[in-house]
Order: C-alpha cells, then sequence, then structure tokens
C-alpha cells in the first residue's frame, strides 16, 4: 500500500515535499487556505521581484543616454498592477499543473492536526478528514506587526500591501533595514517616489558585510534616499493624508506613506500542534532536527515555520529533503539541508549576493583565510552594458584552497553567486573556478579573476 502523506500548506515548502513524495510513490494530499503557490507567490518574492525589476528597467532607462540611447521612462501604475497579477497567474496555474500532473490531492481550506496521524481540513462546506503516516506542516509566516501601529492597507502599509499600493507614495518611509527592508526601499525610489530609511542601527543590513552594505547605503544616498540611522520607530500615526514615524531619539518622520518591513512571525496559531504533542518554541516556530522532524518523528515542518533560513529556496530544499527521507531514500547517500552553505541575494541595485562563510564570521572564529576582491569596474561586459558597479568577492582557505565563501555586489550578482554557490557546496577550490574555460565577454570572468 502506498504511503500517505498529508500536507498543511502550500507554499515553496509544501509544494515541493508534495512533488516530491507523489514521484517517489506516495499518496499525498495538500491543504492550502489560500492560493497555492503561498505567500512567495502572492506577497513575498515574487510580486517585490516583479517591482524591483520594473524599477530597474525605468532607472536603466533614465540612464540610457550613456549608452547612446535616446529614451526616457515613465511608470503606469495600472500596467505594473497588471503585470504583477499575470506573473502570480502564470506561476500559480504553472505549480497547480505540476501538482495535479503528479497525481496531488489538493484541498481548498484551513488545515490542522487532529492527533498523531490524522489532519482535519475546513473547506467551508464542512470538515474533511485525513489520515496520513506522515504529515508535513509547512504552513508559512506573516509580517510581524508591533501593537503599536495598526496598518489601514491605504498609507500605514505591511509589505502585503504594497504591490502597488492603491496609490504610489510620493513619500515613503520604510520602517526596518534588513533585506525586506533595503529592497523596498530600491523598489520606491527606483519607482519615483521619495524615500527615507529608518535604520536601527548605524548600517542598513546589520547582519551583512560593512562593505557590502557601504556599496548599498552609497548608492542609496546618490538617488536622494534620507537615511535615518540609530533611530527605532516606536509611534506610527496617520493624520489625513500624512503619516508621522516617531523614532526612539526624538526624531520624527513625516510621509505619505509608510511600510513595516521589522520580520515576520510564523503561523503555528490554530494548527492543533498541542493535540499531536508537537513542540512550539517560545517564538512559535516548530523546532526540528536535520532531518526536519519535529519532536514526533512522523511529523516534519519545514520551511519559515521551521525557524531555520527564511528563503523559498530553503524551504524547498527541506521539502524535497523530507520527501526524499519519509519515502526511507535516507539509507542512500544523503545530503541534509546545510544552512550554512545556501546562497541568498537581495534585489537591490546594485544587486546583492553572498554564500557561505562571511569575514567577520571567519574573523570571529579567529579562522586563517584569504580574502581577494576584483571590482567590476575591470571587466569588459561590465563596461559594455554601462554599469560596472561592485565586486566579487572570494574567501578560500590558505592552505587547500577549498572556497568557503564569498560576496557578489553589483549586476546580476544573484545569478553569479550560483558559481560560488556550487563551489562552496561541493569543497571546489579556487583553482577549480580559475581552470573553467569562461565565457568572454562576461560578469563571470570577473570570478575567475577573484579566484586567481
Ligand atoms: C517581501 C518579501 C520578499 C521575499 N523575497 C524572497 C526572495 O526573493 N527569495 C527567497 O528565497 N525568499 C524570499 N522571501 C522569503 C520567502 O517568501 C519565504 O521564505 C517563503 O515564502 C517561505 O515558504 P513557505 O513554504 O514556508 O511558506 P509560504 O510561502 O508562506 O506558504 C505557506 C502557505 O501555507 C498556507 N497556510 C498557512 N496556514 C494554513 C492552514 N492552517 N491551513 C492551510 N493552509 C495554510 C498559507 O496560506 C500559505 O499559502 C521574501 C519574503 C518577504 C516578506
Amino acid at each position: 500500500m502506498a504511503v500517505k502523506v498529508a500536507i498543511i500548506g502550500a507554499g515553496p515548502a509544501g509544494n515541493t515535499a508534495a512533488t516530491v513524495a507523489s514521484t517517489l510513490g506516495a499518496e499525498v494530499t495538500l491543504v492550502e487556505r489560500d492560493l497555492v503557490g503561498g505567500a512567495a507567490h502572492l506577497w513575498d518574492c515574487i510580486p517585490s521581484k516583479a517591482m524591483i525589476a520594473t524599477g530597474a528597467k525605468l532607472r536603466g532607462l533614465r540612464r540610457a543616454r550613456t549608452l547612446g540611447l535616446d529614451a526616457e521612462g515613465s511608470l503606469d501604475v495600472e500596467a505594473l498592477r497588471e503585470h504583477v497579477a499575470s506573473i502570480e497567474a502564470r506561476l500559480h496555474a504553472a505549480t497547480m499543473q505540476l501538482l495535479e500532473s503528479q497525481g496531488v490531492r489538493i484541498i481548498s481550506g484551513t488545515g490542522r492536526l487532529k492527533g498523531p496521524h490524522e489532519i482535519v481540513a475546513d473547506t467551508g462546506a464542512g470538515l474533511e478528514e485525513i489520515d496520513a503516516d506522515f504529515i508535513v506542516l509547512a504552513t508559512g509566516s506573516r509580517p510581524r506587526i508591533p501593537d503599536w501601529v495598526e496598518p489601514d492597507g491605504e498609507r500605514v502599509l505591511t509589505t502585503r500591501d504594497a504591490y502597488p499600493p492603491k496609490e504610489m507614495p510620493s513619500h515613503l518611509v520604510v520602517v526596518g533595514s534588513g533585506v525586506t527592508g533595503v529592497e523596498f526601499t530600491n523598489m520606491f525610489s527606483s519607482l519615483g517616489s521619495e524615500v527615507t530609511l529608518v535604520v536601527s542601527r548605524q548600517q542598513v543590513l546589520p547582519i551583512k558585510d560593512p562593505e557590502v552594505a557601504a556599496a548599498l547605503e552609497e548608492e542609496f544616498i546618490r538617488r536622494g534616499v534620507v537615511l535615518l540611522k540609530g533611530a527605532r520607530a516606536t509611534e506610527i500615526r496617520r493624520e489625513g493624508d500624512t503619516v508621522h514615524v516617531a523614532c526612539d531619539d526624538g526624531r520624527h518622520v513625516e510621509g505619505s506613506h509608510v511600510v513595516l518591513a521589522i520580520g515576520s512571525v510564523p503561523n503555528s496559531e490554530h494548527l492543533g500542534l498541542e493535540d499531536a504533542g508537537v513542540e512550539v518554541d517560545a517564538a512559535g516556530y516548530v523546532p526540528i532536527d536535520r532531518h526536519c522532524q519535529s519532536n514526533i518523528s512522523h511529523i516534519y515542518a519545514a520551511g519559515d515555520l521551521s525557524g531555520k533560513l527564511p528563503l523559498s529556496s530553503v524551504g524547498a530544499m527541506q521539502g524535497r529533503k523530507i520527501a526524499e527521507h519519509l519515502m526511507g531514500l535516507h539509507n542512500r547517500p544523503h545530503r541534509h539541508v546545510d544552512y550554512d552553505k545556501a546562497a541568498s541575494a537581495i534585489f537591490t541595485v546594485p544587486e546583492i549576493a553572498d554564500v557561505g562563510l562571511a569575514e567577520a564570521e571567519a574573523f570571529a572564529l579567529g579562522r586563517k583565510i584569504r580574502v581577494t576582491k576584483v571590482p567590476f569596474s575591470a571587466n569588459a561586459r561590465a563596461l559594455i552594458d554601462g554599469d560596472s558597479r561592485g565586486f566579487v568577492k572570494i574567501l578560500s582557505d590558505p592552505a587547500t584552497g577549498v572556497v568557503l565563501g564569498g560576496s557578489i555586489v553589483g549586476r546580476n550578482a544573484a545569478e553569479l553567486i550560483s558559481v560560488l554557490a556550487v563551489a562552496v557546496a561541493n569543497d571546489l577550490k579556487v583553482d577549480d573556478i580559475v581552470d573553467s574555460l569562461l565565457v568572454h565577454p562576461a560578469l563571470a570572468e570577473s570570478l575567475a579573476d577573484a579566484a586567481s
């Protein structure tokens, strides 16, 4: 008899677990209360990147004169809205098609655990009970909203209200300068809004390499973004068409809109975790082991709910590994998700991407490293494309040459980091990159230069 798998949540983590488990022969039921594709497709990765891409093209058009072109651009908000909606619709259709072609049974409803081997889905028309040998919880997360602010979806926004908002902000105040905050700053400043970024520390992207953060701050300042450093927002008030943001150091900023980008909280309430004896930590995440198993071994958690790296790519990889594990493939050579080797990107202009060990981390560990850095200003392709901002930095082991990590700042950094991600995941050496015959002229040549 086929192994029965029940999954709650159809974001990247749940989808991938469903598709892979089904491909491997399981009988899979997937319960989703909203849209298959998850927050990733609906509110997070996809719409934000679509608007960022439009903003980048708009800025590119305005700089076209430097490439010998006579072009100007202007924003059509309605067309942008349709563009974002059409990408979401196409991705949703593609995901549904994939799941259905694999024979995954999809239930539209809100799921919760009823017991250790049973979930129940409230479909609106009634309750449906599903027995399972294995259960995967992949319910994701939602924006964190402190109790001193009440988003209204019009001018006091969470990231989910902004694709694009009903009215384009003339002056947007972004609260929070982590990855989401800087992406929103980049997005709206590219699309023509004046932006003030409230930065609680002295550096945007506080956990990133200071050199990388400095390159981004420089670009923001060049564009006229105001960085309010060392300020923590403590009050947000709307008066008519104006929003007021007060900070703990007494400073105060006014804008037409404000967006909160101060992290997320897991969707772990009302999931019946206690009914099945699944442990939750103080922040509401479901702790997992290296196989993504909760304290109840046949109940797995994946994606943002697991409290590991909150990235779609990581959630999807966890989903894949869970499917392989519950289908018994862990008896074969198997690699666990290695969160320290996950590549990640920040979709700003310049784009930022990194993987593996960071310089500050190596320093804190007292680990000897070799650091090599090459600017794109010497790269032919970058000059041809009219954008030679940024650099490639590679960290390697001085004794063995094994690539330990790297950062890329510049155009297409999110694509280029793949080379370093493969190197880091497979313990390749800098010479493996140097000895690869790359295309010329290409941005990737700077990787080989930095590896030399
Ligand atoms: C603004 C923003 C931009 C981002 N950009 C990127 C990016 O570019 N790249 C990247 O890798 N990551 C990005 N992320 C992070 C990424 O979106 C998340 O890590 C990813 O969505 C997590 O996937 P998931 O499957 O855990 O959850 P989700 O995508 O949140 O999906 C969970 C699903 O579970 C459903 N659900 C919840 N509870 C129930 C229930 N009880 N019953 C039934 N269904 C339920 C929800 O409706 C949802 O569809 C971004 C995040 C934000 C906030």
